[in-house]
């Protein structure tokens, strides 16, 4: 079904991987230890020439159905499925990088990715934060011993897009591997291959699966980057065809010893958040655009971020290869002290963290997710202390915008 459309692909991905007792959806697989009639396929299945599940903490039926469906929808040469989406981020980083290597990162990311940093710093791994609007930044940063680039399509909450395709060409002219966070767009939005993207990550806590209920997280290899020329392939992995050893080594290092691994009861309640995602991510799209024109225009608020808004300063990238804006909005009141007091008057957002959820989440940046981070780090990603996100989930427009429009005043 590879070339049928989003919605059809992704309702019927996990029958491609294999209907069992004519059950239309994939079961839950809950054992952990998988037996053999024999201990030669045991044997096999160890050494790699038989096919099967050994240890559920490397995988299951259950999360492999939801890794193809995954892969269906980033177009992937093949999946990772992981407990979070940091731990998908945490399996790239560790198991690609050695103290020495160079990583040039957006300064826009996610902050508990933005975390991680410290962490491989404290490793030996030089870290450097680039303006990732800007493909020439990123192209300044890069030194002999860079050997990847991190960014995010759009950033949160300052919805900051990427040179996604400047970046793209960048990392394959100097044989860098290039990591796209594209959890804020996801695949039914923008596919990261389409601009050169070695790997994919997606948080599927967020809008794949959509529903608030289960974490996870997952890393996609494109197939476009030649791991052959990679210096920290052990020898192991080394078989076969070398666009597939990037990921065997996340699977083997990322998945068996890091030790993130997907539970098969959040596998499947991804996997069903994930088949009406194109159908959510339009719906949350249009309303969040209607949201930020009325917010615009509002004389009470000073300024609206969201990428579809012509104001955006990266309005026409975003416009050329997002096919919406997604459920990420953040604005500023003309009074930043009226912030906390807005809030409380808003009567249908949940006041709470987390994206993407079928409820509109409401939260104040500066006093919560970059309250640790402290006001250089804000600065320096234009988040203002009356910064107000806006995750926008599927209640109807109107009413939405009723709401704001009366908490506005
Ligand atoms: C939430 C998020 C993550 C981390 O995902 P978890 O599933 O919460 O671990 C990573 N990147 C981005 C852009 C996110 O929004």
């Amino acid at each position: 079904m590879a070339d049928t459309g989003i919605n059809t692909r992704t309702v019927h991905a996990d029958r491609a991987f294999g209907v069992e007792h004519g059950g239309v959806r994939k079961p839950i697989h809950t054992s952990v230890q998988y037996g053999f009639d024999t201990v030669e396929e045991l044997v096999g299945v160890f050494q790699g020439t038989v096919k099967g599940y050994n240890y559920a903490r490397q995988g299951t039926p259950t999360t492999a159905a939801l890794e193809a469906r995954i892969n269906a929808l980033e177009d992937g040469q093949g999946t990772i499925a992981f407990a979070t989406g940091m731990a998908a981020i945490s399996a790239v980083f560790f198991t690609l990088l050695r103290a020495g290597d160079h990583l040039v990162v957006s300064q826009y990311v996610f902050g508990n990715t933005n975390s991680v940093l410290g962490t491989l710093r404290g490793l030996g791994v030089e870290v450097t934060l680039v303006d990732a609007t800007r493909a020439d930044a990123v192209a300044a940063a890069i030194q002999p011993h860079t050997r990847m680039v991190f960014v995010e399509t759009v950033a949160n909450p300052g919805t900051q897009v990427a040179d996604l395709q400047g970046i793209g060409q960048l990392c394959q002219q100097r044989g860098l591997v290039y990591v796209v966070d594209n959890t804020v767009t996801s695949p039914a939005l923008f596919r990261p291959k389409a601009v050169g993207a070695s790997l994919v990550i997606n948080s599927l806590t967020k809008t794949i699966g959509g529903h608030g209920t289960a974490l996870g997280g997952s890393v996609t290899d494109t197939g476009l980057f030649d791991w052959a020329g990679y210096p920290h392939i052990f020898q192991a992995y080394r078989q076969g065809n070398p666009r597939t050893w990037g990921l065997t080594q996340i699977r083997k290092k990322g998945l068996r010893d890091l030790g993130g691994s997907l539970s098969s009861e959040h596998a499947h309640a991804i996997g069903t958040g994930a088949e009406t995602l194109a159908l959510r991510q339009r719906q949350c799209s249009d309303t969040a655009l209607a949201l930020a024109q009325f917010l615009a225009q509002h004389p009470a608020v000073a300024r609206v971020h969201y990428p579809l808004l012509p104001s955006h300063p990266q309005h026409d990238r975003a416009q050329g290869l997002f096919k919406a804006g997604s459920w990420l909005l953040s604005f500023e009141l003309a009074d930043a002290s009226d912030c906390l007091a807005f809030i409380n008057r808003l009567q249908i957002p949940v006041k709470g963290t987390g994206l993407a959820d079928t409820r509109t989440l409401v939260i104040p940046v500066a006093h919560t997710i970059f309250w640790e981070a402290g006001p250089e780090v804000r600065a320096q990603m234009g988040i203002a202390d009356g910064l107000i996100r806006l995750s926008v989930g599927l209640e109807d427009v109107a009413d939405l915008q009723a709401d704001l429009a009366q908490a506005l005043g």
